[in-house]
């Protein structure tokens, strides 16, 4: 028999190699046993049986792999909502909150506006602003069917009825001059960016994550594509790396978009670009 304090104890140690190792083994201990985590403080005698014992050594042994906390969890938070995610989809990261916040700042939440969440992963960007203006409706956009899947469980575990979720390549799916906003959280990374290769970035999706030699191939082409799906007016929001913003602001206004402007996430880094497509 081993006790839940004698099981953290043996992760935490299996674990020393990384940041957080304590957290890390309260969490997918408390996943295994399907509890809070503040259970693991006040029952830290309580037993564990066997099958439990031998499912927290297998996610223990895959965590000091290296394979992130939210794929052995299955679940993430975003935006206060719990989020099915898989290896098919990317890890919903705080900074993309941002996006989220723009969106329901700059766009009236009781009009009834068509808006694109372009490769919308477990769905976290669409279903979020679903959730919270529910005369908005949510076209979730995903080539990646096996992430559709996940962005359709996340949409009935939130109730989105306003979510629907497109099967194509970016704006292919949608008429000229039909959307008011277009959302997107692309990849922009780098393709040779060392960070690919750092922490949770190597088990995630990297068609997800990278996008050419300065990570501007996917963000050209939406930049490009929603001038055409965008009514006069309508507004785009781009997620991007800081180094990207210059660029950015060129491809816009290149591309018939005004009062362009990037803003900082949480950690004061130029995280996402807004523009309104003009008359
Ligand atoms: N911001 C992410 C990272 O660098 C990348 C996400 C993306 O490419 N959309 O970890």
């Amino acid at each position: 028999m081993t006790s839940i304090s004698a099981a953290l104890q043996a992760a935490v140690q299996n674990l020393h190699q990384q940041d957080q190792s304590r957290l890390d083994a309260e969490v997918l201990l408390a996943h295994v046993l399907q509890k809070p985590r503040s259970y693991l403080h006040a029952w830290p005698e309580a037993d564990l049986d066997g099958d439990q014992a031998v499912r927290y050594a297998e996610l223990i042994r895959r965590r000091v792999e290296g394979h992130p906390i939210a794929y052995l969890t299955g679940h993430r938070e975003f935006w206060s909502l719990d989020f099915e995610v898989s290896p098919a989809t990317l890890i919903p990261r705080p900074e993309t909150e941002l996006l989220v916040e723009q969106a329901l700042t700059l766009l009236p939440g009781d009009e009834a506006l068509a808006i694109a969440d372009l490769g919308t992963g477990s769905g976290a960007i669409a279903i979020a602003l679903a959730h919270q203006c529910p005369r908005w409706h949510l076209f979730a956009v995903d080539q990646s069917t096996d992430c559709l899947k996940i962005a359709q469980r996340n949409a009935a575990r939130h109730a989105a009825a306003n979510v629907s979720l497109i099967n194509a390549d970016w704006c292919a799916a949608f008429a000229p001059a039909s959307l008011d906003a277009v959302i997107a959280n692309p990849p922009y990374v780098p393709n040779r960016d060392p960070h690919l290769k750092r922490g949770d970035l190597r088990f995630e999706p990297i068609s997800a994550l990278a996008a050419g030699p300065d990570g501007l191939d996917d963000l050209s082409v939406i930049i490009m594509q929603s001038s055409r799906i965008l009514k006069n007016g309508g507004l785009v929001l781009l997620e991007h790396a800081p180094e990207q913003t210059a660029t950015l602001h060129k491809l816009l206004n290149r591309n018939a978009f005004s009062g362009i402007h990037t803003l900082p996430d949480l950690a004061g880094v130029e995280r996402v670009t807004v523009a309104r497509k003009s008359p």
